[in-house]
């Protein structure tokens, strides 16, 4: 049995194949001409291979015409569904299509390889097809839509800005946007799926042709790879759009679903159902999905929403699954309680067992930004004094070392990864405020100078961090969206990223560049191994509402010999003591130079209000 159901397309013959509960009772197979609408121009009673394996030929050149399985329990039919394996699919996703893979390729597919860039290495942006190109003011041609990002423009600001890998939101097939009215303005992040392992048509140019989001999909992810940047997809397998009606319930009922003990449906998710990663079926879906997206797509890498509502042993079997460049991370918390035991499920205080899979940090966000439960409570940023450990955590990527009191760390007692490349760093990602917006809500009276500082000072903790740095897209033009706190299914008002800030705000993008480009130059930054951070990272005494730390003796074989970084969030110039030395200042008040801004004399080094310095000495003292 292969291990992908669905459709093997030959112009002689396509043969069916579809995986049912072993107590179905028939499937019918129902050929149609089109994606929606119309009576089916042919139908196939399914033949029963064995328990729960059901299979047909049809004989014919059957390339352009669409699918739907219809599987008969207990003398009723389920519904018509392209079954759980569609790789290709019609408007809306309701029917499988038929399509010669080897047509969706574009020229030079055969060609495009993944960059290679070490976890260490990597940058990560996070971004929305709509949000990133559909405003006037980006001046894309294909707005809002997979070929953004085949544009010069697109690439041309990636690669100004510095980034490595761009994760996009949710891009395979999901339902809250209606893809026959897409002349209409409709919005979703999209994490409600109906079909894993296929583009989603609302980015494609054409989503009654099955074969144009495939094509196209493929020419961002080339366009991508040509300008050595890693394309990640967001995954979405902890649950579905809805239950009744879903390709997982059409074809085995309640199999795919975790229930709780009074027979009701689990929500881990938060958002009604939650799925069994543990049951042998859905674990090979899920490794077997990822494996495609790798082979078919030439993925680079998978962000696992809500990854604590997968468990443990599923996650690892997909990191084996895959090759050791893919890079996989995932939310390691869940939305609500599981209906699988705590200690299973691949939750960040477990990332320990789960080698080479990383986790987001909340602790250092929330030691950033402030709480995830009030927008109004600051933290290190607003100059609440308490939260130096939790970024501490953060800056050390999440492992143990001596120097980070972690009885004072706001949520991980412990430590949690066991290298420093299984934390994300971050401050901000779609949900939740973004950072202008949080700044603006939870530090009272701010001004737009303090704005920026506090801005431009967050990012320096992430991009300096130990853990791998992941940005917002837009937070390099200091975009805003209006206070709204989740805006999923905001208008693109709310979403859009005004590209006119890149010229309002020109200290802010061009401090992101440079602070990308410090990290990309100096090895120190991104040591990628948790002895080497415990060697050359040492944390020195500073005042409340100030991190110190050094990396001292040519970390990674650094240029520079000893390197400080002082992030101070005090809304006062603040004195701390550093070794002695003459130093070059790399980083200050708001301006980053790898040159060197000027010397100063160690001993001690006054920083300038709600800013990072960051000094070097090249020579032994
Ligand atoms: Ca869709």
């Amino acid at each position: 049995m292969n291990a992908r159901t669905g459709v093997t397309y030959t112009p002689g013959a396509s043969d069916f194949s579809i995986e049912t509960n072993d107590d179905a009772q028939q499937v019918k197979l129902r050929i149609y001409k089109d994606g929606l609408g119309g009576k089916p121009v042919k139908t196939v009673n399914m033949k029963r291979a064995q328990a729960g394996i059901w299979q047909a030929t049809v004989k014919g050149d059957l390339k352009g015409k669409f699918y739907t399985f219809d599987v008969k329990y207990g003398g009723k039919f389920r519904g018509e569904s392209p079954g759980i394996w569609a790789t290709a699919v019609g408007v809306n996703g309701k029917r499988g299509a038929i399509v010669d893979m080897a047509d969706t390729d574009p020229r030079g597919w055969s060609a495009d390889k993944r960059p290679s860039i070490a976890a260490k290495d990597l940058i990560l942006y996070e971004m929305h097809h709509r949000d990133f190109s559909i405003d006037e003011s980006g001046g894309f041609i294909h707005k809002g839509k997979y070929l953004a990002l085949t544009e010069p423009r697109a690439i041309s600001h990636l690669k100004e800005l510095g980034v490595n890998a761009v994760h996009i939101l949710p891009s395979f097939d999901y339902a809250s946007v209606d893809e026959t009215r897409l002349n209409e303005p409709q919005y979703n992040w999209g994490y409600d799926p109906v079909n894993y392992n296929v583009p989603e048509g609302g980015y494609s140019t054409d989503p009654y042709k099955p074969e144009v989001r495939i094509n196209e999909f493929k020419q961002m992810v080339q366009a991508l790879h040509k300008a050595g940047i890693k394309v990640v997809l967001d995954v979405v397998y902890n649950h579905t759009w809805n239950i009744d009606g879903s390709n997982f319930q059409l074809t085995r009922p309640d199999y795919f679903y975790r229930k709780n003990a009074d027979g009701t449906y689990s929500n881990g998710s938060g958002c009604g159902n939650e799925t069994a990663s543990e049951r042998e079926a859905m674990r090979r879906y899920m490794v077997e999905s990822v494996k495609y997206w790798v082979e078919e797509y030439h993925i680079d890498g998978f962000r696992f929403d809500l990854m604590g509502v997968h468990d443990i042993e599923t996650m690892n079997a997909i990191r084996a699954a895959l090759p050791s460049d893919i890079f996989i991370y995932g939310e390691g918390w869940s939305a609500g309680s599981c209906a699988y035991p705590g200690e299973k499920l691949a939750m960040k205080a477990h990332i320990s067992q789960m080698p080479g899979i990383a986790a987001f940090s909340d602790c250092i966000r929330d030691g950033l930004r402030g709480p995830w439960d009030s927008d109004s409570k600051a933290a290190f940023l607003g100059g609440v004094k308490g939260n130096e450990e939790s970024l501490k955590f953060g800056i050390v990527g999440a492992i143990q070392h001596p120097g980070v009191d972690y009885s004072k760390v706001n949520y991980s007692k412990e430590p949690y990864a066991l290298e420093p490349t299984q934390m994300i760093a971050y401050v901000s990602c779609h949900d939740d405020m973004c950072l202008v917006d949080r700044l603006k809500a939870s530090v009272k009276g701010i001004t737009q100078d303090e704005l920026i500082r506090l801005d431009l000072m967050s990012q320096t903790v992430v991009m300096t961090s130990q853990g791998v740095p992941f940005m917002l897209s837009g937070e390099e033009m200091l975009r805003d969206k209006k206070g709204v706190h989740n805006s999923f299914e905001s208008p693109d008002s709310i979403n859009q990223l005004d590209w006119a800030n890149k010229e309002r705000y020109p200290q802010v993008f061009k401090y992101y560049k440079d602070l990308i480009a410090l990290r990309h130059n100096h090895p120190a930054f991104r040591l990628g191994d948790a002895h080497l951070v415990r060697k050359h990272l040492e944390f020195l005494n500073a005042p409340a509402g100030t991190v110190v730390y050094r990396l001292k003796n040519y970390a990674g074989r650094d240029d520079w010999r000893d390197i400080i970084v002082i992030l101070n969030a005090n809304k006062t110039a603040t004195e701390v003591t550093i070794p002695e030395g003459t130093y070059t200042i790399a980083c200050c008040n708001g301006q980053i130079n790898e040159q060197g801004l000027g010397t100063l004399q160690g001993g001690k080094a006054v920083v300038s209000p709600q800013s990072a310095l960051i000094l070097y000495m090249t020579k032994p003292r």
